[in-house]
This record gives structure tokens, sequence and C-alpha cells, in this order.
């Protein structure tokens, strides 16, 4: 009897231990809202609090998954859904329209430890897109599935399905309004901050994506973008390709990337940082601007986020600022915006690990 205590005793000893280690294992989010021409001179005190708050809920989303022992793709899930239904960000509601004045999005996402991935692109009635590139890669056998097909995918998935007059904003509407005038293509994160008349060479992006990693050390990515204002053709950019915008793997890194769309899938961007971290030891940050140089070298530019299964993470960009933000363990959200800074964000205790 004594030994069965004895051994009972230790048992207890060693299931705690191993509890405790597992709430110790590092857990983190990292998110980004697209980068481009954000100048503080250019945003209103109103607007920078009002990008502020819908990162800030993104990162409290994403982390009450992971405090509570959920997966790295639920908090990515989590964290995109809350930009996705924000319509500050280029996805889901508030997408840009393209030339004909629809709004087409496009998502991806990928799962770090079985490199499962899924995607979707020029969907048009999915409130939330990255759900649906999610049972693309749970449900369909697939790992990119595109227009209306993708859309009859999704309803008979049961997702949500709205009116495409759901995505509708007066503001993008007059974002494509003044592209169309100028016989341009334009990225996203325009005109909220700049009334025209815009420069030339003016550059913003609202694509959404987050990098997430479990308590279990498993990686997940997930990016979710209206694509470019004024896009015609059926034009699909990085968002939705693995490999360009999106890519995890438990052995080297998740990444999500926004920018130049066309400039990312010819330097394979995502796939591109994470080779680098897993084949040659590069460092997160300095991968990210390896590739980042690529890019400006055909003359694109733009943002990723990076993120190892220790919790390392870097984000990155080349244009005057990007939304971002992170938030591990500790349940502090760091928030930044412009360049210079990266502004921590206590979140309330309610919402600490
Ligand atoms: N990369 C996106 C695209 O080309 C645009 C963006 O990041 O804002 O569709």
């Amino acid at each position: 009897m004594r030994i069965f205590c004895y051994s009972l005793v230790l048992l207890l000893m060693i299931i705690q231990t191993n509890m405790a280690a597992a709430d110790t294992s590092p857990i983190r989010l990292v998110i980004h809202g697209g980068a481009g021409t954000i100048e503080r001179s250019k945003l209103t005190k109103e607007l920078e609090q009002a990008y502020t708050q819908v990162l800030a809920q993104s990162l409290t989303a994403g982390h009450a998954v992971l405090a509570t022992g959920g997966s790295s793709i639920d908090a990515v899930i989590a964290a995109i859904v809350v930009m996705e239904d924000s319509p500050l960000f280029n996805a889901g509601k508030g997408a840009v329209f393209t030339h004909t004045g629809r709004n087409e999005l496009d998502a991806s996402i990928m799962d770090g430890f079985t490199r499962m991935a899924g995607a979707v692109a020029a969907v048009t009635v999915i409130r939330n897109p990255i759900r649906a590139a999610h049972a693309v890669m749970e449900k369909s056998g697939h790992v990119l599935l595109m227009g209306q097909g993708a859309d009859t995918f999704a309803a008979e998935q049961g997702l949500e399905i709205v009116d495409p007059a759901y995505f509708y904003t007066q503001s993008r509407w007059d974002q494509l309004q003044r592209a169309i005038a100028r016989e341009r293509v334009v990225r996203d994160h325009d005109d909220d901050l700049a009334p025209p008349p815009l420069p030339d060479n003016d550059k913003k992006r609202g694509t959404v994506g987050a990098v997430a990693l479990d308590r279990h050390g498993n990686l997940a990515a997930g990016t979710s973008t209206g694509g470019l204002t004024n896009k015609r053709f059926g034009r699909v950019g990085d968002s939705p390709i693995i490999g360009a915008g999106t890519y995890a793997d438990n052995r080297s890194v998740a990444v999500s990337a926004t920018g130049t769309g066309e400039m990312f899938i010819r330097t394979a961007a995502a796939f591109n940082t994470a080779a680098q971290v897993r084949l040659q030891r590069t460092p997160l940050a300095e991968a990210a601007d390896n590739v980042l140089a690529e890019i400006a070298a055909i003359n694109g530019d733009g943002g990723l986020i990076v993120l190892d299964a220790k919790g390392h993470y870097a984000m990155r960009f080349n244009t005057k600022g990007m939304y971002r933000g992170t938030i591990g363990n500790d349940g502090i959200a760091r928030i930044g915006i412009f360049s210079e800074d990266e502004t921590p964000l206590t979140l309330s205790p309610a919402s600490a690990p």
C-alpha cells in the first residue's frame, strides 16, 4: 500500500512538472496590417488610434488562443479574422476594388508541423477568406481554389456567405475612382492617409497577415488581402501563393508578406526567407532583409514578418512604415506603425496568460 502511495505521489509530481514545463513553453504571435508610405505627418491621431485598437484586438484574439493551449493555426485565424472584419484594412470588409468595381479576395494559410497549406484566390462572397483557406487545407485535398469554385466550396463547408455589397466601403470606392482617373494600379493605405492628389510614388498596402508559435512548438502563417486597387483581368498577387506571400515550416520559420505582389512571387519571398534560415542558418532579420533587398533590386518593396520555433521574431520592411504588432507569454502587446517606433501597449490582465 505504502509503495502504491509513494508511486502515486511520484506520478503526480511528474505530471505537475510536465504541466509547469508546458506552461513556460514560448508562445508568440506576430501580425502585420500592410506596409507602405505610412508617415506620422500624414496619419491623423484618430486614425492612428483606430489602427492601434484593431491591431491590439487582433493580438488579443490570437493570444487568447495560444495562452489557453490552442494551436498556432487557430491563433492565426483568430488574429486575421479581426483585421478582415475591420474596414481599415485591405482584407475582408474594406477590401479594395478591381477595375470593374468588384472585390476579389485572396488568402492563404500554412501549418508548419505538417506543411499542409490551403488558399483561395479571387473569391467574392466569403466573409472571412482566411477561414476558406483553412477549409481548403483541411477538407479539399487541394492547396489552391479560385473564383466561383472556391466560393461554392466555402458555402458547402458552411462558412459565412455575404452579399458582395458587404465588402463595399466609400473610401475604397473613391480610391478606385482616383486610380482609374490616373490610370494606375494602386496599393492600399493610400487615400486614408493622403487625400488626393497623391504623389505618384505613393505606395501603401493594407494586406493583413499573422504568424504564430503555440505551446506545442508548432508554427503557422496566414495572409489575407483584397489585392490592388484597379487590378484587372483576374490579377492574383502573392498573398494566396504558398512560398510567395505565406510559408511555414517548423524546421525554420513562419512567414507572412505584404508588398508589391508580383515581385514577391518572382523572388519566392516567403520560402526564400525560410530557406535561408533552414539551410544557411541565417538570422531571421537578416534573411528577411536579404529578400527585401532582392525585391528592391527588381523595383519592389514591402515587408515580412518572420517567427521561429523558439519564439524569435522579426518584423522587417523597406517602406516608410508597416502596421505591425507582437505578443508573447507576458501578454504585453507591442504595436508599431511608423519606422521609428514600436510602442508597447499593455493589454488588460484578463488577457494575460
Ligand atoms: N501583396 C499584395 C498583393 O500584391 C498587396 C499588399 O500587400 O498590400 O496583392
